[in-house]
């Protein structure tokens, strides 16, 4: 039994949803469908609530192209998609803010869900004309049970098995469900997000709630790279990569996983692999608990902190980087130091160099795999 999440650009228009809808279809095992919000949908709406302070009428103006753009979707796909109830809901907000001068923490979260609730409309309805299986619509908020931390929301995981036992487990016996990332409730039915990304950290709760064996993470890259591939040249793919190097990897800083993406895996044992919605055919990064790199892995960044991740990176691993930065006149100092990882704080102007010479180090690492 699989989890899939697609990512907001795997679902940015009509052509994008139908690649995914044939990922699903093809993918018979495929039970439980995590799809985040269309590409820069959720940065809209934090636009919109911060309009809706000074303007209503400006606000409502940017919501409806918001809005304009789902319904294009929809027709393009030749689907009826009602969005009258997500239109008063998003009106009422945008006039709360205005009256309270203010954007509370709650009601952005409850703004925010808009943006998984408006895509997950339109897949589900796309897919139920196409798939031969039920394909139900569900709302996460039924089972993803948080606390109140307003925009950065924990799990409460009993709960939700309990939640998940009870509303859909024996639905999924005979129907695919497809429901929103990042949106959560409090037990008082006040909803909530767990962090901006938060859509892979959904899909591996769910994953354990389903007792899955794998759950797949549908993106723009081929998988996990010794960098980000779209900032540094001649990444490589990682084909394997341990929990922990996974997990340090993103509390570092690669976008590809938010950060608490594995802990359920990490609990279960299952696997989560990155993967391309652009070629399905293709691998992607397998994220298990096989043996660690012995060495560095990768390279990321943070602002003005730049890391290494990988195993056994303290002695001989740690001297051999702080002497390449050196030998490439680069000022470094090191903020951070473990098995596990080396950060190093560098100035900006020096970062662009720092990454390139850094990252081609850890390449040659990689190069017997
Ligand atoms: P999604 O919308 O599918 O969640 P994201 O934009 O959040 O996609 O994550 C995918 C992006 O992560 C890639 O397009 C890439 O630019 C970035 N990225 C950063 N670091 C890495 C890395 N080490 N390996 C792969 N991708 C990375
Ligand atoms: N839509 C949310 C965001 O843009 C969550 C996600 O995409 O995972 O942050
Ligand atoms: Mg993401």
């Amino acid at each position: 039994m699989k989890v899939f999440k697609f990512g907001g650009s795997s679902v940015k228009d009509a052509t994008a949803m139908k690649a995914v809808s044939k990922i699903i279809i093809d993918n018979d095992d495929c039970r439980i469908v995590v799809i985040s919000a269309t590409k820069n949908t959720t940065n809209e709406l934090e636009l919109i609530a911060k309009e809706s302070i000074h303007s209503i009428p400006k606000s409502q103006e940017l919501w409806d192209k918001t809005i304009s753009r789902h319904r294009e979707i929809a027709n393009d796909l030749q689907i009826d998609c009602e969005f009258q109830d997500l239109d008063s809901e998003v009106l009422e907000l945008i006039g709360k803010f205005n009256k309270c001068q203010m954007i509370s923490s709650e009601y952005m979260d409850q703004l925010y869900s808009i943006g998984e609730r408006l895509s997950t409309r339109i897949l589900s309805e796309y897919l139920t004309s196409h798939h031969s299986k039920t394909v139900l619509y569900k709302d996460v908020r039924e089972v993803l049970i948080t606390n109140d931390n307003w925009s950065k929301a924990s799990p409460l995981i009993t709960e939700i098995q309990d939640a998940f036992d009870l509303k859909w487990k024996e639905i999924l016996k005979n129907s695919l469900i497809v429901t929103q990332g990042f949106v959560g409730v409090t037990t008082e039915g006040r909803t909530t997000t767990l962090g901006r990304e938060g859509s892979d950290f959904t899909a591996t709760i769910l994953g354990e709630s389903l007792g899955a064996n794998e759950v797949i993470i549908w993106t723009d890259v081929t998988g996990v790279a010794t960098s980000d591939p779209r900032v540094v040249e001649n990444t490589k793919f990682i084909k394997k990569l341990n929990y922990v190097e996974a997990s340090v990897l993103a509390k570092l800083g690669a976008k590809v996983l938010f950060e608490r993406t594995l802990e359920p895996a990490i609990r279960k044992g299952f696997s989560v692999i990155v993967k391309s919605t652009l070629t399905p055919s293709e691998l992607g990064s397998v994220i298990s608990d096989s043996p660690p790199h012995n060495g560095p892995m990768a390279v990321t960044t943070q602002g003005d902190i730049l890391s290494i991740v990988g195993d056994k990176l303290l002695s001989e691993k740690a001297h051999c980087s702080k002497r390449l930065l050196e030998m490439n006149q680069i000022d470094y100092h090191v903020h951070e130091q473990e098995d596990h990882f080396i950060c190093f704080k560098i100035p900006s102007s020096q970062m662009d160099k720092a990454l390139d010479v850094v990252h081609c180090w850890v390449l040659e690492f990689h190069q017997n795999e």
